[in-house]
């Protein structure tokens, strides 16, 4: 078996969307993936035309999680449950202790989450990012070797360069399976990535860089 990785990310779909071809290639070359998952995705409008309420919401959107995951090859995926668009409002040690657990219970080598800004600014991938960065830094996780965060527009004014780039051209097709999984949120995955059939090379690259390493940041 090879190292564990622990993907700690905001809603359903955006471990396909910011990592999905990561995820297949650490799969392939025998890692353990795990996902944990601070919401359902249940806010929003978008998907209520196929679910009744946000119950119902949350239940589809957690059978097309399970489906990504299967394509991915994701062994576990854990869901926290809070309300999706309110993460910055939950208790924030109570979020860091939840993803404490996580990693103990998982072992977890490799940590990967949103930068600091979220990736587009998202309040719920912020708070996920915080959070995470507080839980890896607790010194209450020892088996945690390296934390990624998604390579963001901001990194790159910080002078940080991505650690892992991962071209998608190659394994388009896996990742806009997993992106087809996510069914409900259709709208979304086509403004960015178009009809999933033709490659969209504005999308290409999947970029990760390493943040801090065996307690020295931004090695
Ligand atoms: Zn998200």
């Amino acid at each position: 078996m090879g190292s564990r990785n622990g993907f700690i990310y905001a809603h359903p779909d955006d471990e396909t969307f910011l990592s999905g071809c990561l995820i297949r290639r650490l799969a392939d070359e025998g890692e353990e993936v795990v996902l944990l998952l601070a919401t359902r995705g249940d806010a929003g409008r978008q998907g209520l035309e196929r679910a009744k309420n946000r119950q119902e919401l949350a239940e589809l959107r957690e059978q097309e999680m399970l489906v990504a995951a299967e394509i991915l090859g994701i062994s576990e995926v854990e869901h926290l449950g809070w309300p999706d668009g309110q993460l910055d409002e939950v208790d924030f040690q109570t979020l860091v202790g939840q993803i404490i657990t996580f990693i103990q219970r998982h072992e977890v080598e490799n940590v990967y989450t949103f930068a600091e800004d979220g990736g587009n600014g998202h309040r719920d991938h912020v708070a996920i990012s915080k959070a995470t960065t507080a839980a890896v830094h607790s010194g209450e996780c020892p088996s945690v070797k390296r934390l990624y965060y998604g390579f963001s527009p901001l990194m790159r004014t910080q002078g940080h360069q991505p650690s892992i780039l991962i071209d998608t051209e190659t394994m388009w097709t896996v990742k806009a399976a997993a992106l087809k999984a996510h069914q409900t949120q259709h709208v979304t995955i086509g403004r960015h990535f178009g009809n999933l059939i033709d490659f969209p090379v504005e999308r290409r690259w999947e970029a990760f860089v390493l943040g801090w390493q065996d307690g020295v940041y931004w090695p």
